[in-house]
């Protein structure tokens, strides 16, 4: 999606104000030259921004607006152990509530309801996040955090709680409790507004069917405000996100180009109006795309695609680029297989070759099977694969990602 006259004015505002502040990316800028874009071919050519420079940015790095006018800040905490550090500006806390408050209304969360919040509060965005958007709406906040189930289902039947806000793991355990001590009609929840992190279709309607309620995917990461920045709708075609306040592109994670609208890709993100810590082509490793077109329910604003992973997982093979979730999403349309599976992809005779390991019972043919299998994964990642069935529980069973896809081009 190209960027519009509007947003690039935000951006080079943005750029203005990191210059004046000799912030860590005000910094970098001078250093390269930049001091503002005329067009979009300008813009695409802007260096990417990275998590690593957030961390060398540590404690307070980003710190974009005058001390005086920062009134918190949050982190997220990485794997290497230095944190990230974001400082907001009570506009940005602002402009974080009101996009979130969209987000309740584009879920039709009223201030009639009453909203459970169980992510946590803290350093991270999570809790307060919800908390913000819900006070914002002017609906009842039931600010739970974390864990306590026992406490969690005596709050909700106790407060005729109508909106769950949590990860989906978290509302699967819910929606279980809730069925095994037979306290059903006692639970008044109508919707769920469900952190967007990957989950199966088949947890997806799990929840929705044992809980009785609409759920909705959102979308947010502590660089960029936190959760809020998009979320699904009534129809569920992916999430709309708030382009007044950011501009999302989707490059190819290994070239850094941008990929046509439709395409899978990385999201980099960039905010047009943050103050505490704008950032400029952020990079955040989310595995999406834009959807083309406009949504069935007339809403303007742009969809991304809900999250399919992370672009670590990306393998490169006969030169196009596969993603593990692309495979599984098409494997999960059968419902012969089981749904373990393998991919190993190897180098033989100068060509690669990738087989895709699956399991069936005994009842199915299984050459015509691979035969519909192979046909499907092709029309979606555009080459071929060699698709073995074989019996049910003979493929390892692990809980670990990883063992999935076995790359055997490089032992
Ligand atoms: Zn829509």
């Amino acid at each position: 999606m190209k960027i519009s006259q509007t947003q690039l004015d935000l951006v080079n505002n943005r750029i203005q104000a990191l210059l004046k502040a000799d912030s860590f990316y005000g910094k970098k800028l001078a250093a390269a030259g930049i001091d503002h874009v005329e067009t979009a071919e300008d813009f695409a050519k802007l260096p990417f921004s990275e998590k690593k420079d957030l961390r060398d940015a540590y404690p307070l790095g980003l710190m974009t607006a005058p001390e005086e006018e920062i009134v918190r800040i949050h982190s997220s905490s990485g794997t290497t152990g230095t944190p990230v550090i974001i400082p907001y500006t009570q506009k940005d806390v602002d402009d974080w509530g009101e996009m979130f408050k969209r987000c309740y209304e584009v879920a039709g969360i009223t201030n009639m309801d009453r909203i459970q919040i169980t992510p946590g509060y803290g350093l991270w965005t999570a809790g307060i996040g919800f908390q913000n958007g819900c006070e914002k709406l002017g609906a009842m906040a039931v600010p739970m955090g974390p864990g306590n189930t026992e406490k969690q289902l005596e709050m909700m039947q106790a407060l005729k709680t109508t909106v769950i806000c949590s990860t989906s793991s978290y509302a699967l355990l819910l929606a279980e409790e809730i069925e095994k001590r037979g306290i059903k009609e006692n639970i008044h929840l109508k919707k769920g507004v469900i952190g967007s992190e990957r989950w199966s279709d088949k947890m997806r309607e799990n929840i929705a069917n044992s809980l009785g309620i609409e759920l909705y995917d959102i979308y947010g990461l502590t660089e960029i405000y936190g959760p809020g920045i998009g979320i699904s709708c009534e129809y569920n075609e992916g999430m709309h996100y708030w382009d007044d306040y950011l501009y999302i592109e989707v490059i190819d994670p290994k070239t850094g180009e941008n990929v046509p609208d439709g395409e899978l890709g990385e999201l980099v993100i960039t905010t047009l109006v943050k103050e505490g810590a704008p950032l400029i082509r952020y990079r955040t490793h989310d595995l999406s795309r834009i959807i083309p077109g406009k949504c069935k329910c007339g809403r303007c604003y742009p969809r991304i695609d809900v999250i399919m992973g992370r672009t670590d997982d990306m393998m490169k093979i006969k030169g196009v680029n596969v993603f593990p979730s692309q495979i599984e999403e098409v494997l999960g349309k059968f419902d012969e297989i089981s749904s373990e599976y393998q991919i190993r992809i190897s180098h033989l005779e100068g060509k690669d070759t990738m087989r895709i390991y699956v399991e069936s019972t005994g009842d199915v043919d299984f050459a015509s099977l691979s035969k519909r299998i192979a046909e499907k994964v092709k029309s979606k990642i555009g080459f071929t694969p060699i698709v073995k069935v074989v019996e049910v529980g003979v493929l390892p069973r692990s809980t670990k990602k990883t063992a999935r896809v076995i790359d055997e081009r490089f032992d």
